[in-house]
């Protein structure tokens, strides 16, 4: 097929012609994977390029204003920032033009050869063949200028640096079948123009009455006019098509939920609606506007460390930069939007952000705003509230362990699985819980296990159940790490139902009691027969209050160490600190009676063995010796087949 290229667009190709040194590149290995799936795999959504293209031209604009900061001279007789879009129906082509800050030569070979963006890999491994989401993920990655080709079989770039003359400009161009061209040229203009040579069955762009509708829908709020051909034949006017005001400095009662929508779509790249959204302008001592959206859905990246995260900063109305981190807790990493500042320097940096008093306050303004409208989303619509956890739940409960101020506001967010109901969804909330306590409940019950329906299983919690006290059941990676942060909930402690003493407190009867003593008292030499036969697998051995159907329970120690997290740390190669779990055993159970009425032989200490390896096994241990149990349990069965034959 094509003759091997040198992986970097930045690299000279092959052919090379005379005439303002015109050079063939091979695309970036990752592009040419890209605008194949551009080309053969994308059919719905073919609208976003304009949406790209324009936030392209747009953010060329704003980094022109920017760089005009410190040097003015750089806007010349051109200094009114904008957009313009020109079809021709005829031609089949839409050219995208802006006075913005412009590309050199090997800006372009840079810039429109390769991703620049690292973990294009799981980029491509989050496609998955889903169209829908495939369209969805290209805003959000990055790779926005490539969308072209999802409707231009040939893309043209003309574009000249601000501050650079005449000479200085780049004529580039690609059918994206694996390289491009460049080759320099005189433009008489600053900014760049995109033309897009559009595919037969794409022609229905280059129509001025679609491209309108489109650039309402999409660019309607951008902080530049875009302009178009006024309607009617040959005319040579302009005008204005977008409302280009930056829709966030609008006052709320000026904004309609459409156009909060499509803004959302234009600052997130995406083109699903967001869940809600808050927007605030905060004055007196310190001023700023924010507009903040949480998305319906979780980005590709939630869960990279080099994930895009943060908000679009503005200073003043001039556009600073994307991604600005330093204004919302990483917990908080999903939220998309606008921070707007009067107070801080335009020439402000992210190294600056990171230790700045005021960025400080910002970030905790922020926070508080995205709590409170979660908790009204929580409030005012649960079926909504129920996709955000479903979304971002796992991230939101970072919070509970990193964010202590806030605990009280991240509580009540919580959503829960529960024995209340069978639903593995978590939809309980401790408020739920809590209306549903027994009287002398004292507790907030979990259980922490490898999935919900472990957790929902475990024998530790038998007893709860039937006295119908609710046990909240967790099953995340990070429920663990997040537990071990919260004390309590509106006074109620919480308490892992699998380690220590299960505290029942006011739901003990005194009858109970007795019974537990009696109990006790009875079993004093079992227990020690069993601690013998067992040796330092376990640290005791001793009468449960937990169990019902169920012989046996391993319980921790309140401090030590899950089965679960030491897995992990062992992952992580690293040594986890000794300790030995309590065997609880049920004496009611027929199966323990029998075990005492055993003589001290082997098969008393056979039986015990496995009555603790059931237990751990229970608790999603893995065993250590899995064929010795097998054969202990074959050997019981043999005995229970053909009792005559044993000894
Ligand atoms: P992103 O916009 O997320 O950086 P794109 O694929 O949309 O990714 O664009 C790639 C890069 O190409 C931009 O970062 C920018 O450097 C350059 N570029 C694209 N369009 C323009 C333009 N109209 N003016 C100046 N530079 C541009
Ligand atoms: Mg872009």
């Amino acid at each position: 097929m094509e003759p091997a290229k040198e992986p970097r667009g930045a690299e000279p190709g092959a052919a090379e012609a005379a005439g303002g040194q015109r050079q063939t590149h091979g695309f970036q290995a990752e592009v040419r994977e890209l605008l194949k799936l551009m080309i053969h795999s994308l059919y719905s959504h073919r609208e976003i390029f304009l949406r790209e293209l324009i936030s392209n031209a747009s953010d060329a604009c704003d980094r022109l204003r920017f760089a005009a900061i410190g040097n003015s001279a750089l806007l010349g007789e051109d200094a009114e920032l904008g957009i313009r879009i020109d079809a021709d129906p005829t031609a089949g082509t839409v050219t995208i033009t802006d006075n913005g800050i412009g590309m050199t030569r090997e800006e372009a070979i840079t810039n429109l050869g390769t991703i620049a963006r690292s973990g294009t890999a799981e980029f491509f491994r989050g496609l998955s063949g889903d169209e829908q989401k495939a369209s969805q993920l290209i805003g959000q990655f990055g790779v926005g200028f490539y969308s072209a080709f999802i409707v231009a079989e040939r893309v043209e770039v003309r574009s000249r640096k601000a501050g650079e003359p005449p000479t200085a400009g780049v004529r580039w161009e690609s059918a994206a079948d694996g390289d491009f061209t460049v080759e320099s040229v005189t433009l008489p203009a600053r900014g760049t123009a995109v033309t897009l040579h559009l595919k037969a069955d794409a022609r229905e762009f280059a129509d001025p009455f679609r491209l309108r509708g489109l650039i309402r829908r999409y660019s309607d709020h951008i902080g530049f006019p875009v302009r178009m051909r006024k309607e009617g034949e040959a005319s040579l006017e302009y005008e204005v098509v977008n409302q280009a005001k930056a829709l966030w400095t609008l006052p709320r009662t000026e904004i309609t939920d459409e156009e909060y929508r499509q803004f959302y779509q234009y600052v997130a790249h995406d083109f699903t609606d967001p869940l809600a959204w808050s927007h605030n302008k905060v004055e007196g001592k310190r001023e700023y506007i924010s507009l903040l959206y949480v998305p319906g859905r979780a980005p590709f990246d939630l869960w990279q460390r080099e994930g895009a995260r943060g908000l679009k900063l503005y200073v003043r109305r001039v556009f600073i930069m994307d991604d600005a981190e330093q204004f919302l807790p990483l917990y908080l990493r999903f939220i998309k939007g606008v921070v707007d500042s009067s107070d801080l320097p335009l020439n402000v940096s992210r190294e600056l952000l990171q230790q700045d008093a005021e960025v400080e306050a910002i970030r905790s303004g922020l926070t508080k705003r995205v709590l409170d409208l979660l908790a009204r989303l929580a409030r005012e619509e649960p079926d909504k509230y129920a996709v955000f956890w479903k979304e971002f739940g796992a991230a939101l409960k970072e919070g509970i362990a990193q964010d202590h101020a806030n605990q009280p506001a991240l509580l009540p967010l919580l959503r829960f699985a529960s024995t209340f109901n069978n639903e593995d969804t978590p939809t309980v909330s401790l408020a739920d819980y809590l209306t549903r306590m027994k009287p002398g409940q004292e507790r907030i019950y979990y259980v922490i296990a490898e999935s919900v329906a472990a957790a929902r299983g475990s024998p530790a919690i038998e007893r709860l159940r039937e006295r119908g006290i609710e046990v909240l059941l967790l099953a995340d990676r990070i429920d663990e790490w997040v537990m071990g942060h919260v004390e309590s909930y509106e006074g109620k402690r919480f308490k892992d139902a699998t380690r220590g003493e299960l505290e029942l407190g006011g739901l003990e009867s005194d009858a109970d009691r007795k019974q537990h003593d009696a109990e006790l008292k009875e079993s004093k030499g079992l227990l020690k027969r069993m601690k013998d036969a067992l040796g330092e697998r376990v640290s005791e051995v001793r009468v449960s209050e937990r169990l019902k159907e169920s012989p046996a329970v391993l319980v921790l120690g309140e401090h030590d160490l899950s089965e679960q997290m030491r897995r992990i740390l062992a992952a992580a190669g690293q040594k986890a600190p000794e300790s030995k779990p309590v065997l609880e055993v049920n004496v009611a159970h027929p199966l323990v009676k029998y075990l005492e009425e055993r003589p001290e032989t082997g098969e008393f200490a056979e039986l015990a063995q496995l009555l603790y390896d059931q237990a751990a096994l229970a608790e999603g241990t893995p065993l250590a010796n899995p064929p010795e149990y097998v054969q202990r349990l074959n050997r019981l069965l043999v005995r229970l087949a053909a009792p005559q034959a044993a000894t």
